[in-house]
């Protein structure tokens, strides 16, 4: 059985990553369970940068394949922002709480039919040898102007955003339905094509 560990601590994301991959038939671990638990500091400017980062800090560490998802949403209204800096811009350490009432209080000038956005991930596959590939998945939509949902953990903008063609925040989704439609749905999509056609792994 071949080996895959995801490059993060956040719990939200190990559970859709391990959905994601449930049909691959691998073992995965979180770094958690592979005995990472420094985190590294996701200091690039793009989510590349940050996805390729973590995925070799923790494929250095164990010496197994790794697995990074870097993301964010990007804000129209705002200019793009909060893109790279969304677990940030409300001040380091910002409570899941704190970064929806700040996205909230940032857009509360904004006309309902004038709040595009848009989630990005960026999933990076790094080697034990020390190989890369990246792939990115894109969803846009809308942030809209009150919580709707039952938030995931630590995946606080689900309350908030809303894709294109559908009444329902991702957060008044079931996990399967967000899964096919949302940015990490999407970039691991490409992952797993990768994945199945690389016959070395
Ligand atoms: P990072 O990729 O760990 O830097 O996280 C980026 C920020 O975006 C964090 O605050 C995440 O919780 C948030 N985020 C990323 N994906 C999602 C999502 O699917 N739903 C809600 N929030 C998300």
């Amino acid at each position: 059985m071949k080996r895959l560990i995801f490059a993060t601590h956040n719990p939200g994301k190990i559970g859709e990553m391990r959905q994601l991959v449930a049909d691959l038939g691998m073992d995965v671990l979180s770094a958690d369970e592979a005995g990472v638990h420094e985190d590294v500091e996701e200091d690039g400017t793009t989510f590349a940068e940050n996805a390729l980062k973590k995925a070799r800090f923790v494929a250095s560490t164990t010496g197994e394949w790794a697995v990074a998802d870097d993301s964010g949403i990007t804000i129209d209204a705002l200019g793009g922002r909060p893109g790279v800096y969304t677990a940030r811009w409300a001040g380091e350490g910002a409570s899941d709480e704190e970064l929806v009432r700040h996205t909230l209080e940032q857009l509360k000038d904004v006309d309902e039919g004038k709040r595009g956005a848009s989630f990005h991930s960026v999933v990076a596959l790094v080697s034990p040898e020390g190989e890369e590939w990246t792939f990115e998945g894109i969803v846009e939509g809308t942030v809209v102007m009150s919580t709707r949902g039952t938030p995931r953990p630590k995946l606080p903008y689900d309350v908030l955003f809303c894709p294109i063609g559908h009444n329902h925040t991702f957060a008044q989704m079931p996990d399967e339905e967000k899964n096919a439609l949302s940015h990490r749905g999407k970039a691991f999509e490409k992952l797993k094509k990768f994945l199945q056609n690389k016959k070395t792994l």
